[in-house]
């Protein structure tokens, strides 16, 4: 332990962000550099906690009070080691993790949580400023090869476990460019793509192959990677998205917000695109309060929208933990992203009943009502608020209401069984077919990229026990109980 009184000493305190009026004139990430000597102090708050929290709440099981402790000596070279141990991008993760470790960290009982995941992206930062992360290719090869199809955080860290085992990995991406939705759907002012490219690069030079506009079930004949490769591991992600069919669905000017937040990702690399869905001069409005709708908040305040109004059906969640989420658990408190912070409306508890349009076909408005939620027999039920119908002005309707399962074609040319709910169905991440694994959002439905890491590390183990009788890549600490399991 850093310091024994750090947590009463120091209050948590994180970078500044740039001002939202000077921030929104680009895509660049948001935070203002932060000196060390700050960090140090925010590792100083760690406790050491006999059961740290913080490590069962990671779905990692990131083991944070010893990394805390190595930058709290400033000692980088162990705080990457250890970071590195369980998380094989906290460069990512370090960025843009909603931090359940922080929501179940001791400290966050009564005061502010440890900044731990400002901690982690300095270490991985500062392990790459001083040249700890070079490539490192695996002195044994084995015999053996392993197809990825998706190349998101399940397929890349599947891929760099695998390649670490020794076998021949090639990652098969339909895409132009590497990293799923960490490139196309987090925008740039989030996770700046140079991050990205950095840890693809060092893949390449460890030997992992990667094969861009390469669909499998399309270009990518299904029959010749169950040929050509010992096993095969299915990280698609959940790719379709939830529609909202309801009158005037048809209008111009309504889409999904993946569609909207890729051609801008496209065109921040400098990709061509064609026919761009833009928010310039237009009434934004976004359906859907969750994190895919605050990213399409901050693209359209990019693209200079006149305003941008964002819906959500489910009433406004309260400030501050209340009986029903309890520390540890993952609170279900309101939460301010940055793209909130840049200016929008939010509304909660709002049901959009119709688009309308112009004699053209274009949206002009959406037809909107107030509702309330109310327990029938156990069971909650909304109800219309009687008068509160409205039409709103909309040019530009952003469908951000989520993602129901991966595309069905790639697992029926596979053979791969699905489950009731179309998500690839895997026992401890094997599938009904011998040698196919599958990871990610393609297994557990739409989540989160720590989510994807620790499933493509899991699977990675799975698929070299399948191809060697036995494994020697890491697993999991089991040893403490996981905090997801309790908020089922
Ligand atoms: C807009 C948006 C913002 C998000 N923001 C965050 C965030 O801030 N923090 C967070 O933790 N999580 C966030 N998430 C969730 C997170 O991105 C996902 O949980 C995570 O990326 C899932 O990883 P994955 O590897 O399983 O799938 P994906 O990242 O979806 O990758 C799947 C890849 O498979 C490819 N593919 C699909 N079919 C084929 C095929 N047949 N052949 C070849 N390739 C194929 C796809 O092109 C894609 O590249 C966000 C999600 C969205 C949509
Ligand atoms: S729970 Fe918080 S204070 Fe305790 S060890 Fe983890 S980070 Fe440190």
């Amino acid at each position: 332990m850093g310091q024994q009184d750090g947590f009463l000493k120091f209050d948590r305190e994180l970078p500044d962000s740039r001002p939202p009026e000077k921030r929104i004139e680009d895509f660049k990430e948001i935070y203002q550099p932060f000196p060390e000597v700050k960090t140090k102090k925010q590792a100083a708050r760690c406790m050491d906690c006999g059961i740290p929290f913080c490590h069962s709440g990671c779905p990692l099981g990131n083991i944070i009070p010893e990394f805390n402790d190595a930058v709290y000596h400033e000692n980088w070279e162990e705080a990457a080691k250890i970071l590195y141990s369980t998380n094989n991008f906290p460069e990512f993760t370090g960025r843009i993790c909603p931090a359940p470790c922080e929501a179940s960290c001791v400290l966050g009982i009564n005061k502010p949580p440890v900044a731990i995941e400002h901690i982690e992206k300095t270490i991985a930062e500062k392990a790459y400023e001083l040249g700890y992360i070079k490539p490192n290719p695996p002195q044994v090869r084995t015999d053996k090869k392993v197809a990825v199809i998706g190349s998101g955080p399940a397929g890349l860290a599947a891929a760099d476990q695998l390649n670490k085992a020794g076998h021949w990995v090639t990652v098969f991406e339909r895409e132009s460019r590497i990293g799923g939705l960490l490139r196309y759907g987090i925008p740039d002012f989030k996770l700046e793509k140079r991050f990205v490219e950095r840890r693809i690069s060092i893949m390449d030079e460890e030997g992992i192959r990667f094969k861009v506009n390469a669909e499998v079930g399309k270009n990518i004949n299904p029959d010749m990677l169950k040929d050509d490769f010992d096993a095969i591991v299915i990280c698609t992600g959940s790719t379709v998205p939830r529609d909202l069919p309801i009158p005037g669905r048809e209008l111009k000017g309504i889409h999904f917000a993946m569609d909207f937040l890729t051609m801008q990702n496209k065109e921040v690399a400098g990709d061509k695109v064609e026919n761009k869905i833009s928010a310039e001069g237009k009434n934004v409005v976004v359906i859907g309060g969750g994190d895919t709708g605050s990213d399409c908040i901050g693209t359209s305040h990019r693209q200079k929208a006149s305003s941008v109004l964002q819906l959500e059906l489910m009433p406004k969640p309260h400030l501050k933990r209340d009986d029903s989420d309890p520390w540890p658990l993952w609170p279900m408190t309101l939460r301010t992203s940055s793209s909130h912070e840049e200016g929008g409306e939010r509304k909660w508890g709002v049901l959009t009943k119709e688009f309308k349009g112009n004699e053209k076909g274009e949206l002009s408005h959406i037809k909107l009502v107030d509702i309330e939620w109310v327990n029938q027999g156990g069971r909650q039920s909304m109800q219309e608020i009687q008068g509160t119908e409205r039409d709103v002005p909309c040019e530009l309707a952003l469908l951000a209401i989520g993602f129901s399962h991966p595309e069905n074609h790639l697992l029926e040319n596979l053979g791969v069984e699905k489950t009731q709910t179309g998500l690839v169905g895997a026992d401890q991440y094997k599938t009904n077919v011998e040698n196919i694994f599958t990871a990610g959002d393609a297994r557990r439905g739409q989540s989160l990229v720590v989510w994807a890491i620790s499933e493509g590390r899991e699977a990675a183990r799975e698929v070299d026990q399948y191809l060697m009788g036995r494994t020697e890549l890491p697993a999991k600490d089991s040893s403490f109980f996981d905090i997801a399991e309790l908020e089922k």
